[in-house]
């Protein structure tokens, strides 16, 4: 027998991987749509969609055959060379967005990688040494390359790694007020999240975001937007941008974006993206036709009125059902976000509680996600079919039966 086709077991991940993850007991194997089997042939409904990634569900038949026929023609050629899928999926971006230049890597530390050293470079270019001052949100989230934890407002993930890069300021989210004392001449951009994922599923407000807006315009600071997991319909509207109506100068994208296929883009204007002449930043995997061959694909599926307005119609109706469990059971006080980005806040007497919640619904055979300590978070599949939708919430409820049975 090869080494290829040993049996594996979850056992092994202790063995053989770093253990900076700690995985579910199970193996997933195989998926189609809004399912998952694992070795022993049992099915979960998904509504992690891997992380807000899949966003056409598992194994998208258009997305395959995007795939096999790319797989077929050219896997990769570097950035000494250009490609077709590449200057496609750039031109659709382009058309689709304010963006005029885009800039493809991937992953979304990658591309907010890319932001921020745009950001600091134009205004060495435009305005010298002394304005590189980044401003970030307390609590948000914008990747794991030590710029990125830096810049990102949460200590547990930057401490313990050496000295961080300067010149970074962190203010509360949606407090207007403090990002007016922070900001200044000095700052050459603002970095936030539409909507802040990983910490709790907590929508900008639109003020905040007009706000943000005129300041930065007043200091000569960009506005970047982070839209790794907000992006490609996430929350109804190709961009979280584009329900605000406040358009930045800088966007990511990442998760959603090769429905699986790890791709990211930073989106900008044609005047910044000039200070990134030829030399200044590069990725040897950007840009790779296979990833570009997807992600074309699925921003013709995504990007269009009839998915946008499934996405809300899901939204209204998962949302309506959570609110139902909420009332019915008391373990959720609050349901936000915006589209098929949900988060059920934990009521008080559950706080801390997400990962338990998480566990039970596994024992019943679905898989959702957590957003810090007391939200529980849905990011399902943009064209999850609404059997699935059904189904997997009656599974929720019989985990939430089985957690109040238990406490
Ligand atoms: C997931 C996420 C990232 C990091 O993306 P990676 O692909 O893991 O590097 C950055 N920003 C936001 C808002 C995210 O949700």
């Amino acid at each position: 027998m090869s080494v290829l086709e040993t049996p594996v077991q979850r056992e092994d991940f202790d063995q053989v991987m770093v253990p900076n993850y700690a995985p579910a007991g199970f193996v997933p194997v195989r998926a189609q749509g809004s399912r998952v089997w694992d070795q022993s042939g049992r099915e979960l409904i998904d509504f992690a969609g891997g992380i807000a990634v899949n966003s056409l569900g598992h194994c998208h038949p258009a997305l395959v055959e995007a795939l096999t026929q790319q797989a077929n023609q050219l896997w990769h050629i570097s950035n000494v060379f250009t490609n077709e899928p590449t200057l496609r999926l750039a031109k659709h971006l382009v058309a689709a967005t304010f963006a005029e230049r885009v800039f493809f890597s991937n992953s979304g530390a990658e591309a907010n990688e890319a932001a921020l050293k745009l950001a600091r470079r134009v205004a060495f270019n435009k305005y010298g040494a002394e304005k590189y001052e980044i401003i970030s949100a307390l609590d948000s989230f914008h990747g794991r390359t030590f710029f990125t934890v830096s810049v990102a407002g949460q200590p547990k993930y930057s401490d313990g790694f050496g000295p961080k890069p300067a010149g970074v300021a962190h203010v509360p989210f949606n407090d207007l007020a403090a990002l007016e004392a922070q900001i200044s001449d000095k700052t050459c951009a603002v970095i936030l999240e539409p909507i802040q994922g990983e910490s709790g599923v907590l929508p900008a407000t639109q003020s905040y975001l007009e706000g943000v807006r005129a300041l930065c315009d007043k200091h000569n600071a960009l506005l970047i937007f982070d839209e790794v997991q907000t992006g490609v319909g996430r929350t109804g509207q190709l961009y979280a941008y584009q329900h605000y109506g406040v358009q930045p100068d800088i966007l990511t994208s990442a998760k959603g974006l090769g429905g699986g296929f790890p791709i990211s883009a930073m989106l900008t204007t044609e005047e910044l993206a000039q200070h990134l002449a030829v030399g200044t930043h590069g990725t040897t995997f950007g840009g790779n036709p296979l990833a570009c061959a997807v992600a074309d694909r699925v921003l013709s599926i995504v990007n269009n009125e009839s998915t946008m307005a499934g996405v809300q119609a899901r939204s209204q109706y998962f949302t309506e059902r959570l609110q139902q469990l909420a009332t019915e059971y008391g373990v959720f006080q609050q349901v936000r976000g915006m589209g098929l980005l949900l988060g059920a806040v934990l009521s008080e007497a559950w706080q801390g509680k997400a990962g338990e919640v998480l566990k039970a619904a596994e024992q019943q055979g679905l898989m959702l996600l957590q957003a810090g300590p007391d939200v529980v978070r849905f990011a399902p599949s943009l064209v999850i079919e609404y059997a699935d939708i059904d189904e997997g919430l009656a599974r929720l409820e019989k985990a939430l039966q089985q957690l109040l049975a238990q406490a």
